[in-house]
């Protein structure tokens, strides 16, 4: 996929999509846990150029993946997507 400029311009560099995300029955939930490559200061990728091949793991934002729920309800890229449904937080554990 090619991705254009207005594409990109899309993000707001607010760095919540980069931190790990786990998929169960079929819903997807945030974890506190960033990415090794976000700074967490900045909330900026630090290989950003080169991002999917120095950290393997790191999903290309197509629309098809986008749909699929890994975003913020209020991230740009979602916010034209009917009936979005963002990640939750993991529920706590019963004590
Ligand atoms: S959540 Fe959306 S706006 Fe924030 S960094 Fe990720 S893609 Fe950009």
């Amino acid at each position: 996929m090619r991705i254009s400029k207005s594409w990109e311009e899309k993000c707001r560099r607010c760095g919540r999509c980069c931190y790990e995300k786990v998929e169960h029955e079929g819903d997807i939930y945030y974890t506190d846990i960033p990415c090794e490559k976000l700074d967490q200061a900045t909330r900026l990728c630090t290989v950003y150029e080169n991002r999917h091949k120095a950290r393997p793991g790191c999903v290309r934002l197509t629309p098809r993946i986008i749909a699929r729920g890994v975003l913020p309800a209020d991230c740009p890229y979602v916010e034209e997507i009917e009936d979005y449904r963002a990640p939750h937080p993991w529920p706590e554990e019963e004590s």
